[in-house]
């Protein structure tokens, strides 16, 4: 198994003895954005010197801006179904939870997507409990079908990650079949006792078949698949060596590792205590662990939910954190609840950002960002090892912020007010000389010219 406990511990321990020691010769090479293997991250993690705690982020910085720029990606999540089978103790949908659960309809995911169009969101994240009875992998496909099949004057959602349990290689073709996106599992924790404990009765308790999902997942078809932890079950330094550990062994079986990898913190949920946790993780190791993961996998794009507040974002924003999402419900049916009652409270965990999408996406350009609502790469077939060669010659780059700029335009002709528009419009005129080539520019600004005075969607490159 690529995850074995006593080896990450001795690394940790090793490093930890030996503090410092090859720091510098490790920072020099991931300034030169080549990545770094696991043992170096050991290294780096166990480091507490100053100086060296300043460079990491200060490399980090110039990472996220080099392969980056100032592109965020936005998207939503939509939780279909929070019937569940596990009892996995830091979730509030947890099968020893009492509560009123649901699965949507057909009608209700119709209008749930309706409702995240009309925030602007182009690609969205499908989540859904684990119960093979009530919501099989059948339900699953028939939301995606639904969700692709609805079309709206100002476009529509383009693509569908997903965020279901471990399964089979079967469905996974399905999923592959029905045009998935991202294919999103966190492990929760690496650490097997850990592991065992928070997921003490159901299928998920199945520590081994869950660290193998992405191979099934892979096996079935699915180029990407974007992995995380729950910061907060076990020591953070164990998890990130585990992400690390798990990437290469996918690098070294199928040529590709993680497309994304998500960061979230543990945070209060319903029906579980915070105090229950021993090994939460305080803001400055996890501004650490964050800096560290974009050294470590410079080409993988982060993300970060509305877990944590509006400060930690923007500090995270600027050492690593290339994909946000913006107007999040953990609800089901959450969104047509709110737009009838304004928030209820029967989340899957507490979000910290309750700012509309609009207010976070107008924060993000007044702070000098371009959110993106690109899907580009997913549908003209740059996944997986395709995808990770162009971004790591730095080809991609050639796309995104022209894909970024023409779905900026698209956003503010659709969904901002005069103000946000006139910002919109400074922003994308800043950025338009940033494109390297004169051919792309040219047909960038073409392009931006239909949108504003036509009305043509869609474009990219
Ligand atoms: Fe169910 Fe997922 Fe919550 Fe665990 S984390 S109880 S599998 S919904
Ligand atoms: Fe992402 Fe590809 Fe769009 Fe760039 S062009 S933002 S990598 S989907």
């Amino acid at each position: 198994m690529f995850i074995n406990q006593t080896y990450i511990e001795g690394l940790l321990a090793a490093a930890k003895a030996a503090p410092s020691a090859n720091i510098d010769s490790i920072l020099d090479r991931a300034e030169r954005m080549e990545g770094l293997k696991h043992q170096d991250i050991a290294a780096l993690l166990m480091c507490e010197d100053e100086g060296q705690l300043a460079r990491i982020f200060d490399i980090a910085g110039k990472i996220k801006a080099h392969i980056y720029g100032n592109r965020i990606v936005m998207f939503a999540p939509l939780y279909v179904s929070d019937h569940c089978v596990n009892s996995c103790t830091y979730c509030s949908y947890n099968c020893r939870h009492q509560f009123n659960r649901k699965k949507l309809t057909m009608d209700e995911v119709r209008e749930e997507v309706r409702l995240l169009e009309k925030m602007g969101h182009k690609r969205i994240a499908l989540e859904a409990g684990e119960h093979d009875g009530l919501c099989p992998m059948d339900y699953i496909l028939e939301c995606m079908r639904t969700i692709y099949d609805m079309k709206f004057e100002n476009g529509a959602i383009r693509r569908i990650n997903v965020n279901i349990a471990a399964t089979t290689v079967e469905n996974y073709r399905a999923l592959k079949e029905a045009e998935i996106g991202t294919y999103i599992l966190f492990q929760e924790t690496y650490h097997r006792p850990a592991y065992e404990k928070v997921h003490p009765t159901g299928p998920k308790g199945n520590y081994e078949y869950h660290l193998t999902a992405f191979d099934r997942a892979m096996e079935g078809g699915i180029d990407d698949v974007g992995a995380g932890v729950l910061f907060g079950l076990a020591d953070p330094y164990f998890e990130v060596l585990g992400l690390m550990l798990h990437n290469e062994h996918l690098e070294e079986r199928f040529g590709v590792g993680f497309h994304t990898i998500s960061v979230p913190r543990l945070c209060k949920a319903e029906g579980m205590s915070l105090t229950d946790f021993p090994n939460l993780v305080d803001d400055r190791t996890f501004e650490k662990i964050v800096a560290i993961i974009r050294l470590a996998v410079p080409f993988t794009g982060m993300i970060l939910s509305t877990r944590e507040d509006d400060a930690m974002r923007q500090k995270l924003l600027k050492i690593g954190i290339s994909q946000l999402s913006a107007g999040s419900s953990t609800e089901v049916g959450g969104y047509a609840l709110r737009e009838a009652h304004g928030d209820t409270g029967s989340s899957q965990f507490e979000v910290s950002d309750h700012r509309s999408a609009l207010d976070i996406i107008r924060a993000l350009l007044d702070e000098g960002y371009i959110p993106s609502f690109c899907t580009a790469c997913y549908r003209s077939g740059r996944t997986g090892d395709r995808f990770m060669s162009l971004a790591k010659s730095g080809q991609i780059k050639n796309v995104c912020l022209p894909n970024a700029l023409m779905t900026l335009c698209e956003y503010a002709a659709d969904y901002g007010d005069d103000a946000f528009k006139a910002s919109a419009h400074a922003a994308v005129q800043r950025m338009l000389p940033e494109i390297a080539s004169d051919k792309v520019r040219a047909k960038t600004e073409a392009c931006i010219a239909q949108i504003q005075a036509d009305g043509r969607r869609d474009f990219y490159l």
